[in-house]
C-alpha cells in the first residue's frame, strides 16, 4: 500500500537536506571527472516504499524528478501530491513492467524506464493513447552474462543486447510512446564501469536509427560515479538520498 500521509518533521527535512547534499556533492564530483556539465545528467529520487511526506519534502529542496517501482504506489503518491498543491513533479515508473498493469501505469507515470518486452508495447501505447497522454519510454537493457530465466515479475528485468533494436523501434513507432533511450541496472557482481560501457555502446548503435533517444539511465547510490563517467544522463538514486529502505522494499 502507498503511504500517502504528509508529515512532514522537522528531523527528516534535516536528514534529506543534508542527504541531498552529499549526492549533489558526490554527482558534481563526478561531473567534473568527467569533462561533463552538472547539467547534462538528472538526478531522479527512487522513492519506493517511501511516505508521500519525504516526496513533498524532496520536492521542497528543488528535486523535480521521482521515481516508483509499483504501479499501485506511484498512482496515490502523485495524487496526493497534487492534493497537496505540490507543482511540477516528474515521475518516473522504474519497476519491472508487466503487461497487465501497463496500462495502469500509463496514467501516472511521465517517464517508463522499464520497457523490455514486445508485448508490453501494445499495452503501454494504448494506455498511454487512452488517457491522452504521450509518455517518454525507454528500453531495458539486461546486461548480464547470462540471459535470466524468462519469468513475469522477477530477476532485474531487461531485454538481452541483440533484442534491443527491434524493441527500439517498435517503442518508436507506437503513438503514445516516445523512445528517449535505453536503461540498465549494473548487473550483481559485475563490474559496473564494465557494464555500463556496454550500454554507452548499445546506446552508439540505437541512436544511428534514433538520433533523438539520448538519454541513458543508469546509476544508483552504489555507482553513480561509473554510470556518469559511462555518460548516464540520468541517475536513479535510492538509499543515498532517503535512507535504507524497509526489507522487501
Ligand atoms: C530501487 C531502485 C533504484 C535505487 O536504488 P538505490 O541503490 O537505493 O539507489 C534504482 N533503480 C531501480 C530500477 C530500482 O528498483
Amino acid at each position: 500500500m502507498a503511504d500517502t500521509s504528509l508529515d512532514t518533521s522537522g528531523d527528516r527535512a534535516e536528514e534529506l537536506a543534508s542527504a541531498l547534499a552529499r549526492v549533489e556533492e558526490r554527482v558534481a564530483v563526478a561531473c567534473a571527472r568527467a569533462g561533463r556539465p552538472r547539467t547534462s545528467v538528472v538526478l531522479v529520487a527512487v522513492t519506493k516504499t517511501r511516505p508521500a511526506s519525504d516526496v513533498r519534502l524532496l520536492a521542497g529542496l528543488g528535486l523535480g524528478e521521482v521515481a516508483e517501482n509499483k504501479e499501485q504506489e506511484g498512482g496515490p503518491k502523485r495524487a496526493a501530491m497534487a492534493a497537496a498543491g505540490v507543482q511540477g513533479l516528474t515521475w518516473h515508473f522504474v519497476g519491472q513492467l508487466q503487461r497487465n498493469k501497463a496500462a495502469a501505469v500509463a496514467a501516472w507515470a511521465d517517464v517508463v524506464h522499464s520497457v523490455d518486452r514486445e508485448r508490453l508495447v501494445p499495452a503501454l501505447a494504448a494506455g498511454a493513447v487512452k488517457h491522452g497522454r504521450v509518455l517518454d519510454a525507454l528500453v531495458q537493457v539486461d546486461l548480464s552474462a547470462a540471459p535470466a530465466p524468462e519469468q513475469e515479475g522477477g530477476g532485474r528485468g531487461g531485454a538481452r543486447p541483440e533484442a534491443v533494436p527491434a524493441l527500439c523501434d517498435l517503442v518508436a513507432a507506437s503513438d503514445g510512446l516516445r523512445l528517449r533511450g535505453l536503461m540498465a541496472v549494473a548487473p550483481l557482481g559485475l563490474d559496473p564501469a564494465a557494464a555500463f560501457a556496454r550500454l554507452a555502446e548499445l546506446a552508439v548503435t540505437m541512436r544511428a536509427d534514433h538520433p533523438s533517444a539520448t538519454w541513458l539511465s543508469a546509476g544508483m547510490s552504489g555507482d553513480l560515479e561509473q554510470a556518469v563517467a559511462a555518460g548516464a544522463t540520468h541517475l536513479r538514486i535510492g538509499t543515498a538520498l532517503l535512507g535504507n529502505r524497509p526489507p522487501l522494499g
